[in-house]
């Protein structure tokens, strides 16, 4: 995962030395080693995913495998983000929905959401459409919300605050369009609180906000079990953070299209090989290789290297 900043800081002074010399029977165990801690979600999950890749490729299995995944190829979506006004939007879904992505999701803010989403709306009346608030919004907000009832989205992402399940389960009431949180949930337990209170009918899931793999799928195990469909995120990661969540998403309870994107959308260059493509049935591959199934690429990484370190036992 994406170790960069604080998330480097506390993976060389915290995680590391707490690592060394020890024994680990599967990638699971490592939240236990880490009870000290608290927090740091980017950092837990980047360490728990190489555990997961060096436990496939010690025993020639995919993560896809190790997950219990069947699925060979998982739906995907794009992400857009706020253009300079509603023809300029347009014309960026166009270019999406021409290279084959089939669910686009648009992200809105406030003075920035109804008209924008009308325009697309009206340009592609059958294309899947949600929205993705990231918390800019209060309650008082509603009216924007219910306009949005007529459109047909497939759901309204993230409006309210993000530690603010009460007010999210108050809009929901109000509400036809299916509300899913993405910021507001970092683990098991706050899923499990939030679809009981009725804050939202779907979840986002993204292993690096949750802390890893182990957390997500038990996320995933919980919403299946409650019929709550979930979808994987996007935390614009390299090759190897898309690689398992490519895996991550061939779970039965991922209903609905990630965004995971083809490799292109967000990079020139990949540290990781092979880059993904976007298939035409707007579908990426699972990844089938040992391990998470790609390689990091030195050149490509010796182009990106702003500082090396050692950690040693
Ligand atoms: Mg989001």
């Amino acid at each position: 995962y994406e170790t960069t900043g604080t998330a480097w800081h506390i993976l060389s002074e915290f995680i590391a030395p707490a690592l060394v010399g020890k024994t680990i029977d599967s990638p699971m165990d490592l939240n236990g080693l880490l009870v000290f801690m608290r927090g740091h979600p980017l950092a837990r999950a980047g360490v728990e995913l190489a555990l997961w890749d060096l436990m496939g490729k010690r025993t020639g299995a995919s993560l896809a495998h190790l997950l219990g995944v069947a699925r060979r190829r998982v739906e995907v979506g794009v992400s857009v983000g706020i253009q300079p006004d509603a023809d300029a939007l347009v014309r960026v879904v166009a270019g999406y929905v021409e290279a084959g992505y089939a669910r686009v999701k648009l992200k809105i803010k406030p003075g920035r959401d109804l008209t924008e989403v009308q325009a697309v709306r009206r340009a592609f009346p059958q294309l899947r459409l949600q929205v993705d608030a990231n918390s800019a919004y209060d309650l008082e907000d509603v009216s924007v919300f219910q306009a949005m009832d007529d459109l047909g989205l497939l759901l309204i992402e993230q409006p309210l605050a993000e530690d603010d399940l009460i007010d999210h389960a108050r809009l929901q009431a109000q509400l036809a369009t299916p509300l899913c949180l993405d910021e507001s949930i970092l683990s098991a337990r706050h899923a499990a609180q939030a679809v009981e209170i009725g804050a939202c009918q779907i979840i986002n899931i993204k292993p690096g906000r949750v802390g890893g793999l182990g957390e997500a799928v038990a996320i995933h195990d919980l919403c299946h079990e409650r019929r709550i469909p979930v979808w994987c995120g996007g935390m614009l990661e390299t090759g190897v953070g898309r690689a398992a969540n490519l895996a991550l998403a061939g779970l039965p309870g991922f209903t609905l299209p990630g965004d995971i994107s083809a490799t292109d959308r967000y990079y020139a260059f990949d540290i990781a090989q092979p880059s993904f493509r976007l298939n035409a049935d707007s579908t990426i591959d699972v990844p089938e290789g040992r391990g998470l199934g790609v390689e990091i690429d030195p050149t490509a990484l010796a182009r990106v290297t702003l500082r090396r370190e050692l950690v040693a036992g």
